[in-house]
């Protein structure tokens, strides 16, 4: 197994240099890196077409032009962030000031997949530049286009010492985990997350862990229906649903269940063309494995649209099952692909036992008007983060920060989030040295020692 001992050798001594820490050089790397996306956005299109047939405007608004507004959002906030801190000090410290500075780890690895090849790669790498660290990228292996012009674009424009691109599958990945790191950020699914966890233990090294699971996606009786069809159909069928956080499975009030998934279908057809296997803008399965994973749940319940599918192209139809319990076999895991379970129920806490049930969601998304109805499952449900009549939407807002919570994930990202993941807050206390009180020293009986 090859080591990677001297490249993490050499961004280690480069961090010692203390430039990665200089604020002017971590802003220049971001504009630098702003810039070669920019001047890279046809060839990230073409190969993010080439590794999932992403259209032109998928990649633009959920890989690139994400990237590019972490990139405007942190450099406009960056000195703010990395300004030490003063805080509140308690009366009985007198004399002395609270503050909080934000310094970075040192070499920070990051591991990405495959679903948003771009984004899920470099949104991190903004927060580690952001926050003073050097880092190396460990992209995914199923989309070797956009992994490759990741790479040409980053020995473009930084010395490896400082930002590094290595490619590779697990092996590779396993032969960095087995360095000394300083920080680990890793997007992908459980079982692996949990392999991450144990490396990092090793050497008790910090980490994020940006995982998944079956995120759920309520439609209550009195939910805006017209909205909720189009908002929920988008946000699972985009990317063919390889999104994480994709409303998984959808829990529908029994009363509405008919006139929704009506409106859903048309919407769907709208959104997505009444022949979606011929859309040639319409993101295909990364590749047969997964092509046939999906297509094995296709049998479950009662197909109520979609269901074609095209193993040439590796297409799946937006297809919807209903008549699914918790048995099925599309219930097991998280689906990651354009297939729509339903379940329905009469009473909410029905749905709030079925939830209970299952690991905590990454995402939950409830569709409802009243405002109690909402309240009672964000109160009751524990998960990563989500919408109250929307889907994904939470994902894109740099206030909001992003993570999951028991096995969907562990940390945040996102705006000030991704400055903060990648920091370790120092907790400093500066104590005068004008008088000194004796309360904590035993045996001193008199007062205030004059210095
Ligand atoms: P994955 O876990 O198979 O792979 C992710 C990365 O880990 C890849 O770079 C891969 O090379 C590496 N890897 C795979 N097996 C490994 C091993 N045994 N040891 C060390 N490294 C290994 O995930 P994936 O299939 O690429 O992505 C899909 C999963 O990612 C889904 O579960 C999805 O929910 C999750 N995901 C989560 C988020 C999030 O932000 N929470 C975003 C996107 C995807």
């Amino acid at each position: 197994m090859e080591t990677y001992s001297s490249l993490i050798n050499k961004q280690k001594s480069f961090f010692k240099t203390e430039k990665t820490k200089n604020l002017n050089y971590r802003i220049e790397a971001l504009q630098k890196l702003r810039n070669a996306i920019k001047n890279n956005e046809k060839t990230l299109m073409e190969a993010l077409r080439t590794d999932l047939n992403k259209s032109e405007f998928d990649a633009y608004t959920s890989e690139i032009g994400f990237v590019l507004e972490e990139l405007r959002f942190t450099i406009k906030h960056l000195r703010s962030w990395a300004a030490p801190k003063k805080v509140k000090t308690p009366v009985t410290h007198i004399g002395s000031n609270s503050y909080i500075y934000p310094e970075p780890y040192g070499v920070a690895l990051i591991i990405a997949p495959w679903n948003y090849p771009f984004q899920l790669a470099v949104a991190p790498l903004i927060g580690a530049i952001a926050a003073g660290n050097c880092a190396i990228i460990k992209p995914s292996e199923l989309t070797p286009k956009t992994s490759e012009v990741l790479e040409t674009l980053i020995k473009e424009i930084f010395p490896e010492e400082y930002i590094a691109v290595v490619q590779g599958g697990v092996e590779t990945s396993q032969a960095l985990l087995n360095e000394q790191l300083d920080y680990i950020f890793f997007t992908g699914s459980v079982p692996v997350g949990k392999i991450i966890m144990e490396a990092a233990a090793k050497h008790l090294t910090p980490v994020t862990l940006e995982l998944g699971g079956k995120s759920p996606c309520i439609v209550h009786e009195d939910a805006n229906l017209r909205l909720a069809a189009k908002r929920i159909a988008w946000g699972k069928f985009t990317n063919a649903g390889q999104t994480c956080i994709a409303p998984d499975y959808l829990y529908v009030h029994k009363s509405i269940k008919d006139v929704f998934l009506q409106q859903f279908k048309e919407t769907t057809l709208e959104l997505y063309g009444k022949e979606p296997l011929k859309n040639p803008d319409f993101t295909r399965i990364v590749n047969e494995r997964h092509f046939n994973r999906l297509s094995s749940f296709l049998d479950n319940g009662q197909l109520f649209m979609g269901g074609n599918t095209d193993k040439e192209r590796l297409t799946i139809e937006p297809t919807v099952l209903t008549d699914i319990t918790w048995e099925e076999s599309i219930m097991q895991d998280e689906i990651f692909g354009p297939l729509l379970p339903v379940l329905e129920y009469d009473d909410l806490s029905e749905v709030i036992e079925g939830i209970h049930r299952h690991p905590k969601p990454l995402a939950l998304y409830i569709f409802s008007e009243n405002n109690n109805i909402q309240e009672e499952v964000l109160n009751k449900v524990s998960f990563g983060g989500g919408c109250v009549n929307d889907t994904v939407y939470h994902f894109v807002s740099p206030y909001l920060p992003f993570g999951g919570v028991g096995t969907s994930g562990i940390g945040a990202y996102h705006g000030k989030g991704n400055f903060d993941t990648f920091s370790h807050q120092k907790s400093v206390l500066k104590q005068t040295t004008k008088f000194d009180i004796p309360f904590r020293y035993p045996n001193i009986k008199n007062g205030l020692e004059k210095i």
